[in-house]
């Protein structure tokens, strides 16, 4: 290593070198000559071409591509080939190595790899970058997964390492990943890439849920150690007499998961069941494998009754992600259910690394083989339709992680896949867009459907057309792929500019009629009536929600101004792009209610995005519309990530200012049992005692279970997380949770 340049500092120095040779232990495989020598060069040249930069966190910027090789083989378990491109992933973008010179001293291999990792450059004209960045990543997906695995690779060392970004490159890149990232990471198989790259974004995006729920853990881990263990030793015995080398782990679940559970469940930690998962793992020949993993179901089930709802087997029958397992739910000790998973250590491997693994064991199993290549082939299809856009792409490409997808056939019976949730209407877009735009009525086995009939396997359906029909806005309710979706906004918009059209003749007409040239006083009427910009006026106008009575305004020589009574038009709700819509606050009331980036909002035309409801004190973010103005979400936001990931470069830092002086109205629904004497009265005193004001308090009770739905008046976050707290700790009441 003697001629590798290197920074002046010698501890530095040896940092770095210490990195590069942990690198080099954790590669497991046999090792040539030739590839050592290519690994060492490599190496050189990132250490060369990196040694000027540094990372946001001052350390020297080569440690970086280091450990992206390092995970690559340790974590991912890729072999010489990928841990070089690893090393060089960001030199050609970074520095003044090119992709000649890499091809040059490394081949066509290694430079196809790093051109896939290498991000377009900013001449490439893009509305968005990132989507665009991701496409080209994944368009390599058919010639070459290890792209994308080592793509994945570099994703997870800077999740692990975003500690010292800003806080709104944080939430970008945290939404990024959870929106694209983890699916395809689930998608890949990667299961342990995937867990760890939900537990690191829910720490960014809800930091003090993260806590708790680690805190939580932390604080349950004696008595849950003590209960795997109890649980494990009752069948010890019966699992020794099997003679099959055997190994059981019990470990908790990943906190990302537990926050989902305590979410879709609204039970608090207390009450989750399944907090952990005893794990058996046996060591036994391939051939072997099933009736062995049957054999240890067996054992374990004569000593805990099995809860048979819970039987999960895909050893039998793989997920179409290659994962396999056999999973059950058995009552433990003390009647608390217990998830078990039974695997080989082949299918450990599997489960943990994903598709790596699966070339290494290549033709033992052709079935799982089989399903990625479908998939594959799905993605294949996606990039080679060239109308679509980034954006749509990615979108689409989503869909395609999720679900297996539908089979259903033409007339003729030529099989057409579609994705699960697709609607009669989505196959008539699929078969091309002038039918779906044309489609009067659709038949599904010779009987007539609704157009939001939802498909299901092996339906043979009929579309019948007509020359005169057309889309309407309730077309956008009963389709689900994006296509379909494009193409009936396409729609709706032509519809909408003839229909403009209109409203510009007739205010053409009458301007002309009062002898005022439409150009000089067309943009003083879309400021007057509020609109944003003169499409709008226009199409009011033709749809009669306005009229425009020239009488009203003062004439100077040709132009129109305002007489002193101003009578503007309100909009109330707006929609946006994603379909939200979003109600306006007056912001004179609000007052330096919010900073965006440092500064005032009142400088800005804001609103609260009304998915989300942000309050004072929650944590936001702001986001620059297509009409530019801004709107405030909360990073929990459902739409966040979506937000965040497809359009990061719109968002902007938000803070509240003097949250302690803006009151709210925030809705709690509270739920309890119904027995309870003076239950009312019990939670009206202790809103009381918090000198709260109630502004409505309504109640329901069903069988025994009461909810109550109370608005009141708030001062700050930080007091209401108090009050739930509170009317949580009161006898009867089962959970509370704020409304929308
Ligand atoms: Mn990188």
């Amino acid at each position: 290593m003697g001629t590798t340049p290197q920074p002046n500092d010698p501890e530095e120095v040896l940092l770095i070198q210490r990195s590069y040779r942990n690198l080099l232990k954790s590669i497991k495989s046999n090792l040539t000559k030739e590839d050592k020598e290519m690994i060492r060069q490599a190496y050189e040249i990132a250490v060369q071409a990196h040694s000027k930069q540094r990372r946001k966190s001052g350390e020297p910027y080569i440690l970086h591509p280091i450990e992206v090789a390092r995970i690559c083989t340790e974590e991912i378990g890729l072999g010489p080939t990928a841990v070089v491109a690893a090393l060089l992933h960001d030199v050609v973008e970074d520095t003044d190595v090119s992709l000649d010179d890499i091809r040059k001293q490394f081949g066509d291999k290694i430079c196809r790899l790093v051109d896939g990792l290498t991000k377009l450059d900013s001449s490439y004209n893009s509305e968005n970058p990132q989507a665009e960045n991701f496409k080209k990543v994944l368009s390599t997906l058919n010639s070459d997964v290890r792209v994308v695995l080592i793509k994945m690779a570099d994703r997870l060392h800077n999740m692990r390492t975003l500690g010292s970004m800003k806080r709104e490159k944080q939430l970008k890149i945290a939404s990024e990943t959870s929106y694209i990232y983890a699916p395809l990471a689930h998608r890949l198989g990667l299961y342990k890439l995937k867990t760890e790259f939900m537990d690191l974004c829910l720490k960014i995006l809800e930091p003090s849920f993260y806590q708790e729920i680690a805190r939580k853990l932390q604080e349950t881990k004696r008595s849950r150690n003590h209960y795997i263990n109890e649980f494990i030793k009752g069948m010890n015995e019966q699992l020794d007499e099997l003679n099959v080398p055997y190994k059981i782990i019990g470990r908790p679940k990943s906190i990302s998961s537990i926050a989902d559970k305590l979410k879709t469940k609204g039970v608090p930690f207390e009450e989750i069941y399944d907090l952990f998962a005893v794990r058996i793992i046996i060591d036994v020949e391939p051939k072997k494998e099933k009736s062995a993993c049957w054999q240890v179901y067996s054992v374990i089930t004569d000593v805990y009754t099995p809860v048979p709802e819970r039987l999960k087997d895909w050893v039998t029958m793989p997920k179409s992600n290659g994962y396999e397992s056999l999973h059950t739910t058995v009552i433990g000790p003390g009647g608390r259910f217990v998830e078990v998973q039974i695997r080989s250590e082949r299918m450990d491997e599997i489960a943990e690394k994903g598709f790596a693994a699966h070339w290494k064991y290549k033709g033992v199993k052709q079935s799982t083989q089989n399903v990625f290549d479908t998939w594959l082939d799905s993605v294949r299809m996606l990039l080679e339709d060239k109308d679509k856009d980034a954006l749509e792409f990615i979108s689409e490409f989503k869909t395609s992680l999720y679900g297996e997808g539908i089979y259903v056939y033409t007339p003729k019976g030529d099989m057409v896949t579609l994705p699960k949730g697709a609607t009669a209407l989505d196959f008539a877009f699929n078969i091309h867009s002038d039918v779906g735009y044309h489609t009067i009525s659709i038949k599904i086995n010779n009987k007539l459907v609704p157009m939001s009939y939802v498909l299901e396997n092996g339906d043979q359906i009929q579309v019948n057309t007509n020359k005169n029909q057309k889309p309407n806005e309730n077309w956008l309710k009963m389709v689900i792929t994006s296509k379909s979706r494009t193409r009936i906004k396409q729609a709706l918009k032509e519809a909408n500019k003839i229909q403009a059209d209109y409203g510009k003749e007739e205010l053409f007409r009458k301007l002309s009629n009062s002898k005022l040239d439409f150009e000089e006083n067309i943009d003083f009427l879309v400021k007057h009536f509020g609109f944003k910009n003169r499409f709008e006026l226009f199409l009011a106008i033709s749809l009669d929600q306005i009229k425009i009575d020239l009488k009203k305004f003062k004439i100077d020589g040709s132009k129109l101004s305002e007489f002193k009574e101003v009578q503007k038009v309100k909009t109330e709700e707006v929609s946006d792009e994603l379909g939200n819509t979003y109600y306006t606050i007056n912001p004179t009331k609000n007052k330096s209610l919010l900073l965006i980036n440092g500064e005032s909002a009142d400088k800005f035309s804001f609103q609260f995005a009304s998915c989300c409801h942000p309050l004072p004190g929650d944590d936001i973010f702001a986001f620059v519309t297509t009409a530019n103005t801004l709107k405030i979400h909360r990073t929990s936001c459902p739409n966040s990530e979506h937000l965040l990931a497809s359009y990061g470069y719109r968002v902007l830092k938000a803070d509240w200012t003097n949250v302690a002086t803006t009151a709210f109205i925030e809705e709690l629904i509270i739920i309890g049992s119904d027995n309870g004497p003076g239950i009312i009265q019990s939670i009206t005193e202790n809103i009381n005692k918090f000198g709260l004001n109630i502004k409505s308090f309504k109640i329901d009770g069903n069988e025994g279970i009461f909810e109550g739905t109370v608005k009141l008046e708030m001062q700050n976050l930080d007091q209401m997380n108090a009050l739930i707290r509170t009317l949580k700790n009161l006898p009867y009441v089962s959970n509370v949770r704020r409304g929308n």
